[in-house]
């Protein structure tokens, strides 16, 4: 029994769940924006009640004991030491981290020096990750990779077609993210079908700001699209996915404002993708509004973002060879009926066939329809409750052996 935290803290945002362990309840759950800048914002929301709040948040650990101090203030603990666990979503694992850890100065350490393969999201992760460690004490830490799920990829799939000895001296490969996302539906997606799912053949297709497709082959994931960092892949909000790479040379040599790579990088995660092309949002909801009035530069970008995903998803079928379902997951796969009837209808060929009500319904479980070949399931994530989970394993193991070292 206890209260665990889950946590995704990243450079300038903390998005936070309180759940009460083993029963999986979530007792309250918040997001702090814009850290360390002018007016940060804070969100909480427990028991049917919303409350925000606008105030100057200097960095992280200001962030926490803000959070902990909020927890009391509305009665959702008395007591700091009543959290025993806190998880940490942790965006690159690299080749050293296959699996949930227990945090110590050295894991600390060594998620630093990972930052080089994920420089915006793993400086802000150890920074989260020793506030609460100071705060909480008694609280047991764990750091759960994005990348662990696709630990299991062969060297076939990981590896970059460039001379091997970039991965061998310095670890340029795929790496792929969203794991802990791909892991839950895939696992929800067999308890839906009824099927074991190590003789399933899966492709998930985590769509939301940052999006990537996952063929997954008995539980295990084969390949993914995002790569090395997350800039990979299909089109995103705001991310191009991929592009020729001489694209990169040509813009530093042509375009004077972006002279070096990193300015090209910059523009290729943050200003690319459905906001680069219709020039107005990297969000679906106004993209589908502007279509909606005819601007012509938001169809573009939709019809874009349609073709990469199906291209992906029957890049994956292939590779598999064959799909007994796909599961559409985050923002836009759980929301948007329009992107998941324009993705099956696109690949009706492979024997996809979606129900119009189902699909309008948005229902969590199935929406094809009985004689589809394939199967096809919405089904919403859930990151923070297999942090949460992650770290209650930890709990009970930890548990079990200071109680068989007493007995003994
Ligand atoms: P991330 O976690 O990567 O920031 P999310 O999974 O929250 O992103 O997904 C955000 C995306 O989901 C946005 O493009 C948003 O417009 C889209 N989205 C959310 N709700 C809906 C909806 N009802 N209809 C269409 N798109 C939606």
């Amino acid at each position: 029994m206890g209260k665990t935290l889950s946590v995704n803290s990243g450079s300038s945002s903390l998005k936070w769940q309180l759940f009460q362990m083993p029963e999986e309840t979530v007792i309250a759950k918040g997001i702090f924006e814009r850290i360390g800048q002018e007016q940060s914002t804070m969100k909480v929301e427990f028991a049917g009640e919303k409350h925000s709040n606008e105030q100057k948040i200097i960095d992280v650990q200001q962030c926490v004991l803000l959070l902990l101090d909020t927890l009391i203030h509305y009665g959702l603990i008395n007591d700091f030491r009543e959290i025993t666990g806190v998880g940490h979503r942790v965006v690159a694992g690299g080749e050293l981290f296959k699996a949930s850890v227990i945090v110590d100065e050295k894991v600390l350490g060594e998620i630093k020096e990972l930052a080089r393969l994920a420089p915006l999201h793993n400086l802000a992760n150890p920074a989260g990750i020793e506030a609460f460690m100071k705060l909480l004490p008694q609280a047991l830490p764990v750091a759960v990779f994005d990348t662990a799920f696709h630990s299991t990829m062969s060297e076939k799939a990981f590896l970059y077609p460039i001379p091997k000895k970039y991965y061998d001296e310095y670890s340029i490969r795929k790496y792929g993210a969203h794991g802990t996302s791909h892991y839950y539906v895939s696992q929800l997606a067999a308890e839906m079908l009824n099927r074991p799912i190590d003789e399933l053949k899966l492709v998930s297709a985590h769509i939301g700001n940052g999006a990537s497709i996952t063929a997954i082959d008995g539980g295990t994931s084969v390949d993914t699209s995002m790569g090395l960092t997350p800039l990979a892949g299909v089109m995103m909000g705001t991310r191009s996915g991929d592009i020729d790479p001489s694209v990169i040379q040509y813009l530093i040599e042509n375009v004077a404002h972006l002279n070096n790579a990193a300015a090209v990088l910059d523009e290729l995660n943050n200003k690319s993708g459905i906001l680069g092309i219709s020039g107005l949002t990297s969000d679906m909801r106004d993209l589908n509004d502007a279509r909606a009035s005819g601007d012509k530069n938001a169809q573009l970008a939709y019809d874009m973002f349609i073709d990469r995903l199906k291209k992906y998803i029957a890049q994956y079928i292939g590779l598999l060879n064959g799909i007994d379902a796909l599961i559409f997951t985050a923002g836009i796969g759980e929301n948007d009926e329009a992107v998941r009837q324009d993705i099956i209808e696109g690949l009706s060929w492979f024997g996809m066939e979606i129900s119009p009500e189902l699909n309008i319904r948005g229902a969590n479980g199935i929406i094809s329809t009985a004689q589809s070949k394939v199967k096809v399931l919405v089904i919403p994530t859930n990151e923070e409750l297999v942090i949460a989970r992650e770290v209650e394993t930890f709990r009970q193991l930890w548990f079990n052996q200071t109680f068989s070292k007493g007995i003994a």
